[in-house]
Order: C-alpha cells, then structure tokens, then sequence
C-alpha cells in the first residue's frame, strides 16, 4: 500500500492531528536518547484509545507495514529507532492513570504516564512505585516494562519486572493478550517476564497493573570518598558481604565528579578518585543502625571521607549530583555515547583500569557513572559528532566495552537494551542455537516480523558476517584475555 493510501486509511479512524507525515512533524521522532542514530518514520501514529491501536496494528498487519513503538523516546539504545518504511506508534497519549488501589497496594496505569507520576498519585496514600529510572521524570511506564528498566534504587527493589504483576498486550493482529493475575504464580510459561524487556517486538502494551510499596519512614545517605577506585571497589563488595542491601549503591570516578560538581555543586570532594553513594531506609531504628555499619566498612574499606546526610535536603542535594550525571556529560562534551554493561561486582576495579586504558587508546575521555551495586556500569563515552570518524572510533570504543563485560562474566545490558546499539554484541553473548531460540520467540508472536524490525536479536547471517566469537557466561577467564 503506498504512504498515501495508509495515511488515507488512517484518517478513516484517527482525529486528523493524530496522523503525521510531513518532514518537520516527523522530525521530532527520528531519533530516541541515543541520538547518534537517527531516521525519519515514514507517518507517525499518535492513537488516543486501545480500539485505535487495534485499528492501526490491524492495518499494519494486513499490508505488512513495520511497526515501532514508542514512549517518551528517552531510550538509549535507539529501541524505539522509527523503521523508514513504517508506522511510528506513539503511546504518549495513553497518559490516564486508571486506578490506584491503596487495599490491594497496586495501580492500573497507559502505557503513556510517566513513571514518576504513579508515585505522586499514590503518595497520598503513603505508598509509592519503586523502580526509578534517572529519566523518571519524563520516560513513560510502557517504555520501562519494554526496557525492563532498572534505576537507582534497584538493588533492593528489583527492577520493572520484580515490580509489575499484570499486563494487557496487543499482538500484531490486534487482538488483546491479558498477562499475569493477581497472585504470586500463574500456570503455564512465564509471559509476564517474557514480555518484560521484549523491547516493543512482542506486543503492545496498553495497560500495566504495578505493584506500589509504603514509603519507608526514614531514609539517609552515606557519601564516602576514595582516593583508588580499586578500594571503592572493594567497599562496595565489602558492604554485600557484611549482609547489607542498601536501598541503593552508585559510584562515580574522577572525571565524573569535576563534571558534576562544576555543573550542580552538590558537595562532592574534588580530590577524590571515586565517590560512593550508600542509602538505607526503612524504619527509623533500622536506618540508624545500618547507617552506622556502613559507615564502619567503609573506614575500613579506606574511605579518606566520610560524611551522612543529617536532613532530608542534604540527602538530596547529595543525590543530585548522581542523577545529574548525563546532562552534566551534555556540559562537557558535545556529545555522549552512554553504554549499559553489567559485571560481576568482584570484576569492578579491573574493567574500570581496562575503561581507562581504552580511553587512552582511543583518545576519547570516558565518565563512568553506575549502579556499583548491581555492577551495572554506564561508560559515557565523550565525543564529538561533528569531528570526521569520531563516531565511529566511538563505537568501536563502546562495543569494547561490551565485549570486556561478557568476558568478565558480565552481559551487555543491565537496563537499556539492545536497541540498535548493542545488536553486534549479541553475536558474542549467544550462540547461534540460543539466538535461534530467540528468533523462535519472536516468530511466534510475530511471523511477519512487523513489529520493531531489525532491532535486538541479530540474524544469524549477521553473526557470522561478524565473524563474532561466542563467549559464553565469561568462561574464558577474564585474567587470561589479552587487553584491548
Ligand atoms: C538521562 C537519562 C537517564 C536514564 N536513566 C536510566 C536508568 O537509571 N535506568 C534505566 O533503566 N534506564 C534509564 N534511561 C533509559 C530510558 O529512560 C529507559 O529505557 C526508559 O524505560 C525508556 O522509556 P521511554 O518511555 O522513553 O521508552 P522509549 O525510548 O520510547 O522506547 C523504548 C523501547 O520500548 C518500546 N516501547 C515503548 N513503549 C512501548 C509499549 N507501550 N509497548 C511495547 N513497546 C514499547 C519501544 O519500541 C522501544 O523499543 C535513562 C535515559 C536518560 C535519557
């Protein structure tokens, strides 16, 4: 069917305004967080109700039209990339918070409603949604399940998929999947997980039921300064082992600091080689305690500093800094390329020295921000996209990375997806039969491969094109690679 003829037949059941196919209105959606890779969709969606978006999926489906979804467009690894040839569908104005029930402690929500809005919709009753994502102030709950995103405060909490217990999908054909239930465990295969982080190729995600938890009654912050980011390292395992689950754990290098701190002065001490957030809550007795246990370990760990947040302003003006981190990078760089790979915590000190040496190497400067706790670390590459070949050098640097963190007995994602970004990598973390599995996946939900082409799961043409060499859960010892 011709661009003309969709647009026709789209206008046979959309608002006018709800069907974009001029240049300067597609414009906005050419690219996601990761904007290194951008591309114009040939219309853009912007359904209003389900019965929209079973239309539109059933016309995509019927004239083989690709879909992509798409939230509030803060991905970083270009999931939500439009398809040249298709239908971008944005969920943004499924923003409705359908119900929030304080008894049962959950909270039917669009797949449009920003995050950080369940929260202030159920702080009245003193309960709140814990995954919290930086971007929670702006990415969308589908967004997140698509991602199965993680967030600061994951550690203890779990991410989107510890936190969600019901979903309404569509398929492809538009008709409606309702995953999950009320209880803890459901006959059958697991579909709530499998659609958690499928990253818009599955289904459609139209309605989320999420978990809320009570507010905790106190919580308090430990800043601890490190002049080696090995002993910050080490802290950081010494406090898991001593029993502690902080309620969240972050860690920030040198240049991470300096970019922070000029940009947002929240305190941080310029002459540190590393910077550790450690934040208990819970009950007041509790946080008292445990807060006085971390700050011990990290004394013994080597700290040099040590300071608590005394009110709830310093505990904030602490974190402030940390979720400051990305658009602090935006100050001193042109251009940032953040990665997403996750380690073994014991591995942290030794890929942070690799980082550092590939920095050389490639003469890019790379900050590393990350949830040192679930070692899930977020090099951001800095670059300048205007400079001839520096993109690419950068990408080259990156996916280095990734290969670092697969040989450490890491993955290359912990929260943001394969997107675009991390296709090639994939060759090295699956082997073919595991990647075929995930094609078989795919296929069953979606045998016209409608839904975000070309995203996530590499072909296996692709793999071996790359000549990629598998490395299966780090079995090669991380000790024994040659460094990059
Ligand atoms: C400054 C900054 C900080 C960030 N910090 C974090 C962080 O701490 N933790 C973290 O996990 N992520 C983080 N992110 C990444 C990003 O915010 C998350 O991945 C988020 O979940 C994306 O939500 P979105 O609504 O923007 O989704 P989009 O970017 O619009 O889409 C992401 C993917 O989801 C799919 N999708 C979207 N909606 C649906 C739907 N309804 N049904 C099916 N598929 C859908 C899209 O096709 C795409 O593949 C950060 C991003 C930025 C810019």
């Amino acid at each position: 069917m011709s661009p003309q003829e969709l647009i026709t037949q789209l206008r046979s059941f959309l608002p006018p305004e709800a069907v974009l196919h001029e240049t300067e209105d597609l414009k906005p959606y050419e690219c996601d967080g990761l904007s290194a890779y951008r591309q114009l969709p040939m219309i853009v969606a912007l359904p209003h109700t389900e019965e929209h978006i079973v239309k539109v999926l059933q016309l995509c489906y019927a004239t083989n039209t690709p879909v992509v979804a798409r939230g509030a467009g803060t991905g970083l690894s270009g999931g939500a990339l439009p398809h040249a040839q298709g239908i971008l569908l944005s969920l943004a104005k499924l923003n409705q918070i359908i119900a929030v029930d304080p008894l049962a402690r959950t909270a039917r929500v669009q797949p449009g409603v920003r995050n950080l809005a369940i929260s202030e919709a159920a702080a009245s009753h003193g309960l709140y949604y814990a995954p919290d994502p930086s971007s929670q102030i702006a990415c969308s709950v589908g967004g997140n399940v698509a991602e199965n995103s993680g967030g600061v405060h994951c550690l203890k909490y779990g991410l989107t998929v510890h936190n969600i217990l019901k979903l309404r999908v569509l398929t492809i054909e538009g008709e409606v999947l309702e995953i999950g239930g009320e209880s803890l465990d459901s006959a059958g295969y697991d579909l709530l997980a499998l659609m958690t982080g499928s990253e818009g190729m599955l289904g459609i995600v139209t309605e989320i039921t999420v978990k809320l938890i009570p507010i905790p009654e106190k919580a308090q912050l430990v800043m601890a300064t490190f002049d080696d980011v090995q002993k910050a390292g080490n802290a950081v395992a010494n406090v898991i082992a001593a029993g502690i689950i902080p309620a969240g754990m972050e860690m920030m290098d040198k240049i991470t600091i300096h970019a922070v701190e000029e940009f947002l002065h929240a305190g941080y001490d310029l002459e540190a080689e590393a910077i550790l957030l450690c934040e208990s809550d819970g009950g007041t007795g509790e946080v008292a305690d445990e807060i006085e246990r971390i700050f011990t370990i990290m004394q013994q760990s080597g700290a040099t500093k040590i300071r608590s947040s005394q009110n709830e302003a310093e505990r904030l003006s602490f974190w402030a800094g940390r979720k400051a981190a990305f658009p602090a990078a935006g100050r001193v760089s042109p251009d940032y390329y953040c990665m997403d790979g996750t380690i073994p915590r014991k591995q942290l000190a030794q890929v942070l020295q690799g980082i550092e040496q590939l920095s050389r190497e490639y003469g890019l400067r790379c900050m590393n921000v990350f949830h040192a706790g679930d070692g899930n670390l977020h090099p951001l590459i800095l670059y300048d996209a205007n400079q001839p070949g520096e993109l690419e050098k950068t990408e080259e640097f990156g996916g280095k990375i990734l290969e670092m963190c697969i040989h450490a007995g890491g993955t290359i994602t912990g929260e943001h997806g394969v997107g675009m970004e991390k296709i090639n990598q994939m060759c090295t973390q699956f082997r073919s039969d595991e990647l075929a599995m995930f094609h078989a996946i795919k296929s069953a939900f979606d045998p016209k491969e409608l839904l975000n082409p070309g995203k996530a799961v590499p072909s296996l043409h692709r793999c071996a094109e790359l000549g990629a060499m598998h490395v299966h859960q780090g079995q090669q010892k991380f000790a024994e690679l040659p460094r990059f």
